[in-house]
């Protein structure tokens, strides 16, 4: 790895260099050197461990390129999984075959005989996914090791267990409660919340800390939606003016939950181009399709001057839903703006799906007409009061 010749010196001397003596009789025995290992409390483990297993990575990335071992494809697609490195654990992976085994036994040998680092047959075990217990033994006796069970604990977390049950999550709530003890939860910030957070734990799991003894898997899921960011309100207000369909386009739109070109691409889907196929002057998302494409723009000002409503700048699909609260209309009438709005949303859509499966022509009048004509008819045929004009 190219260390310098005197940084390995000083590895090596801290390495060899130890001596000890043991207590016989409460009496130290004369003090005799150390060939091998560290110092108790020697913060230089991890950093070693890291060194030497960077190589163990090697070797499994090889082994699987070639096809020697077997590990597990994260779905489609998705990176091939041998090893998992976690403090001073490995935890291999793989498919479930003899071969499998006896190869990984073999990598393991060779490993040793490169790197002198023994694996300990008494710390380790044998899992198996939806394996027999007679199949698990028989792989184990292949490599000397235990077979083990679910669930069991690893870095403080029940693994295998079934997480909607309370009773699984008291390690992970000991483990918090035994950090915070000495803590104010309720005075710390937000930044310092999370800090705790991550360092509570592999799980990165976020408990309700404010609710005293009262945890809930519910609780959980509400504390991690908002350390991710769950701030932003996705609540749609529905509108009985139109189809429900219509409101859960929109809806969708907003979440940027529907089918465009770059989310696609995103998915690796196969498309031809992300560019916009009704513009052609920037790539297809959402909130290009429903506002700044230079079509969606001429339908708006369209619309609003239908309305009668001044023109407006909208930045997000949000804001396109929200416009109703902010012109100040008595009520009615913005629920009548908000049904136009929906109305839009829905032909822009169908509009440039026409564009993009049926290879047909945009056309700011054909659907300018097309809202207007849906918009009423939807409108007159839902709301009970049929005095709605052509003229509004
Ligand atoms: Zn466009």
């Amino acid at each position: 790895m190219k260390f310098p010749e005197k940084w390995r010196k000083w590895v090596s001397g801290i390495l060899l260099g130890g001596r000890a003596s043991v207590l016989v009789n409460r009496s130290p025995t004369p003090e005799f050197n150390c060939y091998r290992g560290l110092r108790q409390g020697d913060p230089l483990p991890p950093f070693l461990f890291v060194l030497a297993m960077k190589s163990l990575t090697g070797v499994m990335k090889k082994a699987s390129q070639v096809g020697l071992f077997k590990g597990l494809r994260c779905g489609i697609g998705g990176p091939t999984m041998t090893h998992l490195l976690c403090a001073d654990d490995v935890i291999f992976v793989g498919e479930r075959n003899q071969e499998n085994v006896l190869n990984l036994r073999r990598i393991l040998r060779c490993f040793y005989l490169v790197s002198r680092l023994k694996i300990n047959v008494n710390k380790s075990w044998v899992y198996g996914i939806r394996v027999e217990e007679s199949e698990r033994m028989e792989m184990a006796s292949l490599l000397n090791s235990k077979t083990g069970t679910f669930p069991f604990k690893y870095l403080g977390l029940l693994v295998g267990g079934n997480m909607n049950l309370v009773a699984s999550w008291d390690p992970v709530v000991e483990t918090f409660r035994r950090r915070l003890s000495l803590w104010k939860a309720k005075k710390l910030s937000f930044g310092r919340r999370i800090t705790v957070i991550k360092s509570g734990g592999a799980g990165s799991v976020n408990l309700g800390l404010n609710q005293g003894n009262n945890f809930s898997v519910r609780s959980l899921k509400r504390g991690i939606d908002l350390v991710q960011g769950g701030d932003v309100d996705y609540t749609i207000e529905w509108n009985n003016y139109v189809p429900k369909k219509v409101g859960v386009l929109a809806w969708r739109a907003e979440m940027e939950r529907i089918p465009v070109l770059v989310e696609l691409a995103c998915r690796n889907v196969v498309v031809a181009s992300t560019w916009c196929p009704v513009c052609d002057e920037a790539e297809e998302m959402a909130e290009h399709i429903f506002i700044s494409c230079r079509f969606a723009q001429a339908v708006w000002h369209c619309i609003a001057n239908w309305c009668k409503v001044p023109p407006f700048f909208a930045f997000s699909i949000h804001d396109i839903l929200e416009l109703h609260k902010h012109y100040r209309l008595p009520k009615r009438k913005a629920k009548l703006f908000h049904a136009v709005c929906l109305t839009l949303v829905w032909c822009l859509w169908k509009m440039r799906n026409m564009v993009v499966f049926e290879r047909k022509e945009a056309s700011v009048n054909n659907i300018l007409c097309e809202i207007k004509a849906l918009s009423v008819l939807w409108i007159c045929n839902r709301s009970n009061k049929l005095d709605i004009t052509w003229e509004r």
